[in-house]
């Protein structure tokens, strides 16, 4: 593999055949990191699905919603097959081509978001390097990530900053973003070459 799975850039030399490159697997590590903990959107998942909470409850639709990647409810993401099984499921599954014993869970869901999140973050770095579907993965993390935020009322616009463009453009991109092309020269970067721009002056907001 030369380019990365998930952004498609160009792989460093030390890079050769992983799945992911360092900056995605850093991604994907925050994402995670996000989702667990007392403060993590987990928490404040089941914390707006109390009665009374201040943000006035979830809306509940009537009709079941399909298990991920369709977008879920706050309270399918919070129950037993939400962000806590689909994060179990991939660590079974890695444990598997680890050739590991089946992880083990204790304690209420919350407590078992934190232990799976916990262990993905340790066997992180071997699957960006060599597990097949990493980008799956990472895909299916910061879609997690990205329904947990809107379900919790705490959905940011992405960071954008900006860089200079050979030919002076600034462009506007986010972390996120997997390449961009100017629109003045049509120069297309790919997120590598992005990194390696100047960035633009921060400009007050
Ligand atoms: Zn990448
Ligand atoms: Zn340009």
């Amino acid at each position: 593999m030369n380019a990365c799975t998930v952004c498609h850039s160009d792989f460093y030399e030390d890079e050769l055949g992983h799945q992911a490159c360092r900056p995605c697997t850093e991604r994907v590590d925050a994402a995670l990191r996000a989702l667990a903990g007392a403060d993590g959107l987990y928490s404040r998942l089941s914390d707006s699905l109390r009665p009374g909470s201040s943000s006035g409850g979830p809306v509940v639709s009537g009709s079941r919603e399909a298990p991920t990647p369709v977008r879920m409810g706050p309270l399918s993401l919070a129950a037993r097959g939400g962000v806590v099984t689909i994060l179990q499921t991939w660590l079974v599954d890695w444990h598997e081509a680890l050739a590991y014993r089946h992880p083990r869970w204790s304690g209420d869901l919350q407590q078992q978001c934190d232990q799976v999140v916990n262990r993905l973050r340790v066997l992180l770095p071997w699957a960006a390097e060599a597990h097949p579907a990493f980008e799956e993965f990472a895909l299916e993390v910061y879609q997690l990530r990205r329904q947990c935020e809107a379900a919790t009322g705490g959905e940011r616009p992405a960071r954008r900053f900006g860089v200079i463009c050979e030919c002076g453009t600034i462009l506007r991109i986010t972390l996120e973003s997997p390449g961009k092309k100017c629109d003045a020269c049509g120069a297309q970067y790919a997120l590598q070459e992005l990194r390696k721009l100047p960035m633009a002056e921060r400009r007050a907001a």
